[in-house]
């Protein structure tokens, strides 16, 4: 059976206190809990990042960036390189939250140069997709979703494609309390899926660990994880709160 995922992602949120307490809380929550307990990973702010992963054990909690540049090194003020994450001792890295792509204007050429250099230093690349409320509604949900995929993965080699996460989050659901039914998830879940088939095969497609995220919280988590198709979540506003995302990472345990 197929261990859940269940990332947090913090966004722009936590001083460094507030990041070293709400993980040692986690790690206190995550003691003593039995069952074949979902992967965990958390993606705070870079500056915290070396702070947490020296405090965490992967085999508990795993520590991801939520961006890195599309530049290697060099000249480019500002920018945070997947070599230096590499280096704090993270494990991952989220590419193409819709944050990144509708406020950074990040297209899906960039997001796959990001893709390749994170994988060129051993990091795994959480690759989010998802439509807006307007492409849902006008049905172009599943083009921009292929559009996504395909130009940020697919030309990646098969060994190098079983590495990434993909995120499936529509846009209209994350931050807005509005969750996806779960009849909406699974069937872009199945369509990505298929996508995969399609490109890699039918053990690729299996194997891919395809998260939902929007909106996920302590209620409907149990749910969406039961959900066919469905790996676990990525965890926006409810990842803040240790308490509610050990309720999110309970509903992932098999
Ligand atoms: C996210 O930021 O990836 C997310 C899903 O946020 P939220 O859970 O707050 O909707």
């Amino acid at each position: 059976m197929k261990k859940k995922v269940v990332a947090g992602n913090w966004k722009m949120n936590t001083t460094p206190a507030e990041a070293k307490e709400l993980t040692d809380k986690i790690n206190e929550l995550l003691k003593g809990v039995s069952g074949l307990r979902p992967r965990v990973i958390i993606a705070p702010p870079f500056t915290h990042i070396k702070m947490l992963a020296d405090i965490t054990d992967p085999r508990d909690i795993s520590v991801a960036a939520q961006n890195c540049s599309s530049y290697k090194k060099g000249a480019y003020t500002g920018e945070v390189s997947a070599e230096m994450i590499a280096a704090t001792g993270a494990k991952y890295i989220i590419i193409g939250h819709s944050e990144r792509r509708a406020y950074f204007k990040e297209d899906n050429a960039t997001l796959a140069t990001k893709v390749n250099i994170t994988l060129e230093y051993s990091l795994l690349p959480i690759y989010c997709c998802g439509e807006t409320l307007e492409e849902r509604e006008s049905g172009k949900l599943f083009d921009i979703v292929k559009q996504q995929v395909s130009e940020g993965l697919f030309h990646l080699t098969p060994d190098a494609f079983s590495k990434v996460i993909i995120a499936y989050e529509p846009v209209w659901a994350i931050g807005t309390g509005k969750t996806a039914t779960t009849d909406q998830a699974s069937e872009m879940h199945a369509y990505i899926r298929k996508l995969v088939e399609e490109k890699y095969g039918a053990s690729a497609a299996k194997d891919v660990i395809i998260l939902y995220g929007g909106s996920v919280n302590a209620a409907n988590a149990r749910q969406l994880f039961s959900t066919p198709h469905i790996d676990g979540g990525l965890v926006g506003g409810a990842s803040l709160k240790a308490d509610e995302f050990f309720e999110i990472i309970k509903a992932g345990i098999a």
